[in-house]
């Protein structure tokens, strides 16, 4: 009996099969010729419903009836031709569905082409390209999706195609046939038991029932058996469907649960990640905003602090100018010396407050100069030695290992961070000592800075690198604009070092200062620490040399320089003068100032060598940037040099250029002086006191220079114009005028 088995169930199957491919058929070449349905074939999962009622309507109808036929019911004839009949069902009922539904359940959404001018376009999720056509545009993923992407897809909920899932169709389709009523209890979680329950248990007792009626039985009590069995069967597969259904049912809510859960997470999610992105965009717009009023702070801070250093410096002037005038009465003087000190602090406080504003800004320019620095220890030993014992303390330094020749660092601003800290040791120790000792290893240099001083207490270690925070203890009345530290700070910090401190109260304290400071082996010409030996002259004739600069201040100071050493100068103030000038007097080197009304200092060069001028040129600039200017143009310079002018620098450069042989002065002899050129006339006070004078200006000690002043000028050692000229120099902070001015007049050719 298999065979026959095999042929009645391959008969059943048959019949389905066909009504199946019957309708694919029809809707291929009936519903398309006719327009029932639209000319391409879509099949991207974001573009169709569930369920096409064509195509399954017709596969569902034809099959119904084909079944009807197969069980001769309706006739042998019918039975024989069983699946002739569902053929012609589904062919003919696959058109009659589509004119109904008027063909819109084809496609869910209408068809939009991807805007691209690419071949192939690539999938937001898998990141793989694609042809256009089996892409599509996703609302969710708010990208191009793949077809694949798109139909593995379980948590976008079919939003690309609302009312298209099979759910909604299902329901819409009932809404029609059930009323509401009964449509909402469908709905419940009852309701969803038994409709699958019946559904289930429907399938089950029809497939039973095809068994019963297909096993073929041989006797009355043979088909009961069979009956009975087959209901026994059946009402155990009810009570096992009745359970699973009801676990899949719960299964099924605590999954929409879950996934109602993810997506309020997931839209919470998306809410917070939008509300960053406006705190972002707030805080962006806020550091703007904050940075722009830094940057007005500081550019008013600038302008303030030249405005009031120009009145200062009158009032300075003017206040040390009466104090020695012995017509003003003594109860006068004394005021005198109040407005003075006022002054001075004043001064200091607008220059700590520039310098911290500048390097907050960034615009603290580090220069990398190469440094002799045993020199420069030596020169601040000698310095704060004095300072020490005037006051009875003592002062050592101890620098254990060997120092290299040179090293590279902004010289200005180390000798700031040491300044600060010696002075600082000195003014809060009464007794004991100060010592400086420098450890230098593997290229790093440790200073420190030891004294037995008051202390600070732990609570006030961190205060004291704050602005303008002074630890005051009762009876003491020291001056100080307490931005010392803070600069010293800042400066080590942007010189890529570190500042630290331990102070015991009562005991003293030590500050440490750690720098990178990378050895240089061979001296090179742009080292600007003193020379070893002075210069007074040079071997060979006369050389003749022309100063352009529009600063007649500027030319006074070189001409100073160079004149005492047998320069023969000739300065210019305007640019366009330079050619005539150079074409008359044929100079062996020209000196050119940078920024000049009329013609740039680079503009005056170019027409310089444009007219075959070949003499060597040094370029002389306020500005340490604009040596860069013709990177990428010929270089015709032959040297560059930044304002102020330091005279070791300049000697080194012109020597270089000019190929001269120096003659050096020796060092133990005695000096006379020799009044020169334009500060020939200036009285002058006797040799030791402008030998601390210089020793003072070389290390850039305002302060130290202002009292050594002050001191000289009350206990009548210097002539009062002498006093006020330095002390003007020192106010504007023009250490190498002051040195050019005691130089000239110390040197003498041995
Ligand atoms: P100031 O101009 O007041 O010296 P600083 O910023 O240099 O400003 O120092 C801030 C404060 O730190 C000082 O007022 C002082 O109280 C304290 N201080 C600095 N150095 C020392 C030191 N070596 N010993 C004791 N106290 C010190």
């Amino acid at each position: 009996g298999v065979y026959r088995a095999l042929e009645e169930t391959l008969g059943f199957y048959g019949i389905i099969a066909i009504a199946w491919v019957g309708s694919l058929v029809a809707d291929l070449v009936i519903n398309k010729p006719l327009g029932l349905s639209p000319p391409h074939i879509e099949f991207k999962r974001a573009h169709l419903y569930d369920i096409n009622p064509v195509g399954v309507g017709a596969m569902i109808t034809a099959s119904v009836v084909g079944i009807t036929c197969h069980t001769g019911i309706l006739g042998s004839y019918a039975e024989a031709l069983s699946h002739f009949i569902a053929l012609a069902t589904a062919l003919a009922t696959a058109p009659l569905i589509a004119w109904r539904t008027d063909g819109r359940f084809y496609t869910a959404r209408p068809f939009t082409p991807i805007a691209t001018d690419q071949e192939l376009v690539q999938c937001c999720i898998c990141e793989h390209r694609f042809e256009p056509e089996d892409v599509t545009g996703c609302p969710v993923y708010e990208g191009t999706i793949c077809s694949l992407c798109c139909s593995l897809d379980a948590r976008c909920g079919d939003a690309c195609k609302p009312g298209a899932g099979y759910r909604e169709q299902l329901q819409q389709f009932l809404g029609k046939l059930v009323p509401d009523a009964i449509l909402s209890r469908l709905h419940s979680r009852l309701g969803h038991f038994l409709t699958l329950l019946v559904l289930i248990n429907g399938l089950s007792a029809l497939l039973l029932s095809l068994i019963y009626f297909k096993t073929p039985v041989a006797s009355e009590p043979e088909a009961l058996l069979l009956s009975i069995t087959l209901w026994k069967v059946f009402f155990i597969l009810v009570i096992v469907t009745g359970i699973v259904c009801w676990l899949f049912v719960l299964a099924h809510e605590s999954r929409v649960v879950a996934e109602e859960e993810s997506f309020r997470q997931t839209r919470l999610l998306t809410e917070e990640i939008v509300a960053h992105e406006r705190t972002d965009l707030a805080l962006q717009q806020a550091k703007e905003q904050a940075e722009a009023a830094n940057g007005a702070k500081s550019r008013y801070l600038t302008g303030i602090s030249h405005e009031l250093r120009s009145p200062l410096n009158a009032i300075l002037g003017y206040a040390q100018l009466m104090e020695n005038d012995e017509t003003v009465p003594p109860h006068r003087q004394e005021a005198l010396g109040v407005i003075r000190r006022s002054g001075e602090y004043l001064a200091d406080l607008i220059e700590g407050l520039l310098d911290i504003s500048k390097i907050e800004a960034g615009r603290l320019d580090l220069h990398r100069d190469q440094v002799r620095i045993e020199l420069l220890m030596e020169q601040l030993v000698t310095m704060f030695r004095l300072q020490a014992e005037e006051k009875g303390l003592a002062f050592d330094y101890h620098c254990p290992y060997p120092l290299p020749e040179m090293v590279t660092t902004d010289e200005k601003r180390l000798r700031q961070i040491l300044i600060n800290l010696l002075s600082n040791a000195i003014k809060y120790t009464d007794k004991g000592g100060v010592s400086l000792s420098l450890r230098y290893r593997s290229q790093v240099a440790e200073f420190t800075v030891q004294d037995t001083g008051e202390g600070i207490s732990p609570t006030n270690i961190e205060r004291i690198f704050r602005p303008f925070e002074r630890i005051r203890t009762p009876g003491q009345s020291r001056i100080g604009t307490g931005l010392g530290l803070t600069i010293t700070r800042l400066l080590t910090e942007i010189m890529g070092g570190d500042i630290s401190v331990e102070s015991k109260l009562g005991q003293g304290s030590t500050f440490k200062v750690s720098l990178m400071l990378s050895s240089v082996h061979s001296a090179s010409p742009r080292s600007i620490s003193a020379p070893a030996k002075r210069i007074y002259g040079y071997h060979g004739s006369r050389r003749k040399v022309l100063l352009v600069d529009d600063d007649q201040s500027h030319r006074q100071v070189v001409r100073a320089m160079l004149s005492p050493l047998g320069f023969e100068i000739t300065d210019i103030g305007n640019a366009l003068e330079v050619l005539p000038t150079v074409a008359d007097q044929r100079p062996d080197l020209v000196l050119l100032d940078v920024s000049m009304p009329g013609q740039t200092g680079w503009e005056v060069l170019q027409r310089l060598r444009a007219e075959k001028h070949g003499m060597p040129v040094v370029m002389v600039s306020a500005d340490a940037n604009e040596g860069q200017h013709a990177k990428d143009s010929p270089r015709l310079h032959d040297g560059y040099i930044i304002k102020p002018v330091r005279l070791n620098l300049l000697l080194d450069t012109i020597g270089q250029v000019l190929n001269l042989e120096w003659r050096f002065k020796k060092s133990a002899e005695p000096l006379a002086a020799i009044p020169v050129s334009d500060n020939g006339d200036l009285p002058l006070p006797a040799l030791p006191h402008r030998l601390e004078l210089a020793d003072l200006a070389r290390i850039g000690h305002r302060k130290g220079l202002l009292e050594a002043l002050h001191g000289l000028k009350h206990r009548g050692e210097a002539a009062e114009q002498f006093t006020l000229e330095l002390t003007q120099l020192t106010n504007d902070f023009q250490f190498e005028k002051i040195l050019a001015l005691l130089e000239v007049t110390e040197d003498e050719p041995s």
